[in-house]
């Protein structure tokens, strides 16, 4: 008889699942607790789908700091010179930007999402609606799983795909992690990563909307040891500041609860000092005869002017001509070094991904396997692994999913 496998899961880890069982001849079953497959793949990179980044193995390890010794075998196995042929051969075009960083041709991230759908089609994957309730084990072997509604479906393997917690809306509401703990499993416990940062200074606020296109910035510990630097855009909302380099930045805020950090940021980094001290000269003398505050236009955008008029510490109706080199230099210091105190991070919800989940002493990385339940097996986010910005998490998706689907 053929072998059942069900797939509890329908996000890019549980699709590479799916397809990947599904070649082998086996019976495949992916239950989705959403009516469409996908949800929040087609969030990912800002709708374009950054799914992969074309750099060495070991490089893809290294940017992965939670766990990154855990993939090297499912990199091994399918890495991401296999994941871009994957999709080329499934008619996606792909090209690589900045950093490496790799997404569809068409900056659609729905071509990814309609590729392994195809891919589960060709395969005979059978998909069904439903939420997994829970699964079951008869001694040390996997059994089968039972859906909310209360019906039992049998099955010889179960591969949990069913993310993390973050983005809930997008059906990664953190059931897999309670699967796993009830048929023994430890979790490492769940932790925001790549997530956005609440800010002590009051004037972030006034800034709200604002995004900065091209800053670098620093981030500070409490001994004062610079741990991360940009470059690249940032944005400020109500709470404080996000954007691809503070999500960037917060993965490196390891005990955010008993560490205090800084992020300094230099709003001017393709100047020197120097060179921002001439410019400011320039434009002084150009509006020599304006208020301070009104003499900034050409240098700042609009909304940063009063912020960094008041931080500045110069009287914002002192008249241009009047402000002396130290006041100057101040105003360069100030310009290049914008510090800000992180307070804490924005809740798990907002996060980009999910750090902690099952932990990987418990799990083959050969096969994804569970080294406490037969048959039963793990892939994507679920797994206490996680990554930087750069496609690297999906990564993780597609390789631990398709080790899990040649190995069920
Ligand atoms: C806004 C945003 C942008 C991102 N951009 C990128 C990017 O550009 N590059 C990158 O590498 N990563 C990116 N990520 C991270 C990436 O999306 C995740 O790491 C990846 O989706 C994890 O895949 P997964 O299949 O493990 O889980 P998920 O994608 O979370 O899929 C899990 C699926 O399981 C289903 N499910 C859960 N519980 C049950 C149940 N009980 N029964 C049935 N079904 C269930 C859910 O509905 C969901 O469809 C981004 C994340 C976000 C939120």
């Amino acid at each position: 008889m053929t072998r059942r496998v069900i797939v509890v899961g329908g996000g890019p880890a549980g699709m590479m699942v799916g397809g990947t069982a599904g070649i082998r001849g086996l019976d495949v079953l992916l239950i989705e607790k959403n009516s469409s497959l996908g949800r929040k793949l087609l969030l990912t990179g800002k709708g374009r789908c950054n799914f992969t980044n074309d750099t060495s193995l070991q490089e893809l390890i290294n940017n992965i700091p939670i766990n990154g010794r855990f993939l090297y075998s499912a990199f091994t196995k399918f890495s991401n010179k296999d994941l871009i042929r994957f999709f080329n051969d499934l008619g996606v075009e792909t090209k690589v930007e900045r950093g490496g960083r790799v997404f569809p041709k068409s900056d659609r991230a729905s071509d990814i999402l309609h590729a392994l759908e195809r891919y589960l089609r060709s395969n005979n994957v059978k998909i069904m609606r439903g939420e997994v309730k829970r699964i079951l084990r008869d001694n040390s072997k996997v059994i089968g799983v039972t859906l909310s509604e209360g019906r039992f479906i049998p099955s010889d393997s179960v591969i949990i795909a069913t993310g993390g917690l973050s983005y809930p809306e997008t059906g990664s509401t953190g059931d897999g992690y309670r699967f796993a703990k009830e048929l023994g499993h430890t979790i490492v416990t769940p932790k925001p990563s790549l997530v956005p940062l609440e800010i002590e200074e009051p004037w972030v606020a006034d800034l709200q909307g604002l995004t900065l296109k091209n800053v670098a910035i620093k981030v500070i510990d409490h001994s004062e040891r610079e741990i991360y630097n940009d470059f690249g855009e940032m944005l400020f909302t109500h709470f404080g500041v996000s954007g691809p380099v503070i999500l960037s930045a917060s993965s490196h805020m390891r005990g955010i609860d008993r560490n205090r950090y800084r992020i300094i940021i230099d709003l001017k980094p393709g100047l020197s000092d120097e060179e921002l001290d001439r410019r400011i000269q320039k434009d002084f003398a150009k509006y020599s005869r304006r208020y301070f505050a009104n003499s900034l236009d050409e240098l700042l955008p609009r909304s940063l002017i009063p912020v960094v008029v008041e931080l500045s510490g110069i009287r914002r109706d002192k008249y241009v001509n009047q402000i002396s080199r130290e006041e100057r230099r101040r105003l360069v210091r100030l310009l290049k070094n914008l510090s800000i105190t992180v307070s804490r991070f924005r809740p798990i919800e907002e996060a980009i991904v999910t750090s902690g989940g099952v932990n990987v002493n418990e799990i083959n990385p050969s096969t994804m396997e569970s080294k406490i339940v037969k048959g039963l097996f793990f892939a994507g986010e679920v797994i206490d692994v996680d990554g930087y910005t750069g496609g690297f998490n999906l990564q993780i998706a597609f390789s631990t999913g398709y080790v899990a689907g040649n190995s069920c």
